[in-house]
């Protein structure tokens, strides 16, 4: 018997209810909102194999309300573990400056209490390479960059960064982003994105090929090594 083994690189809390495919082993979650966050302690209590990434994802600034920043900070510092996402920054979504606002202090936090973070980018590449170009490279945390597409510019600027990990979904299914020779075998994971219709072993036929890379892979971001 092959050793086959892969886990979920970005989910969502509708999703993780469901039951998982063959071969998957466990889920990162990430939430989207404050809301969502008492949920998904509560869901991670009764599923070791739920993988916890806390914050506000660009799509939903506008839910957050006064002292959210010392709430989030709070609620990762129960949990060594506890990562930090979705995280990012949308071009196509309402009010760019509040979102760069909330990413940042987001970033920050995760930099300042070493915990890896769930990254979304839509058309905001060069916003988010300013970002990263404030803080030493030695002091960033592991970047994990989902549903990954951009440009060759882009790619070629954020692989230089060796914390930063690459996780294919849609994009590479359908043929969105068609450049995976490009990107080391140690970075690769692979997401569902909370998509039923997403098999991950199609993902991985499409990427590394190799299930037990991407399941090491997978394992160094969670144990943030
Ligand atoms: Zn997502």
């Amino acid at each position: 018997m092959v050793f086959m083994k892969i886990i979920d690189a970005h989910s969502h809390i509708d999703y993780i209810t469901h039951k998982f495919q063959d071969d998957v082993v466990g889920t990162v979650c990430c939430t989207t909102k404050e809301s969502e966050w008492n949920k998904l302690v509560e869901l991670m209590g009764r599923d070791k194999n739920i993988y916890g990434a806390f914050g506000i994802h660009p799509w939903f600034i506008d839910t957050v309300k006064d002292g959210w920043e010392k709430r989030l900070e709070c609620l990762l510092k129960t949990n060594r573990d506890y990562m930090v996402g979705e995280i990012g920054l949308d071009k196509y979504k309402p009010d760019i400056s509040k979102q760069i606002d909330v990413f940042q202090k987001q970033f920050d936090m995760a930099i300042r209490l070493h915990r890896t973070v769930f990254l979304h980018c839509v058309g905001a590449w060069d916003k988010i390479l300013h970002v990263l170009k404030q803080y030493k490279q030695s002091d960033l945390p592991i970047i994990v960059l989902h549903d990954f597409n951009a440009n060759n510019e882009v790619l070629a600027q954020l692989l230089l960064y060796k914390n930063m990990y690459f996780s294919f979904g849609k994009n590479v299914l359908y043929g969105r982003f068609r450049r995976i020779e490009e990107i080391p075998m140690d970075k690769i994971l692979v997401e569902s994105d909370s998509d039923k219709n997403i098999i991950l072993k199609d993902i991985i036929d499409k990427t590394s090929k190799n299930e037990s890379v991407i399941y090491n892979n997978t394992l160094k971001v969670l144990h943030n090594e």
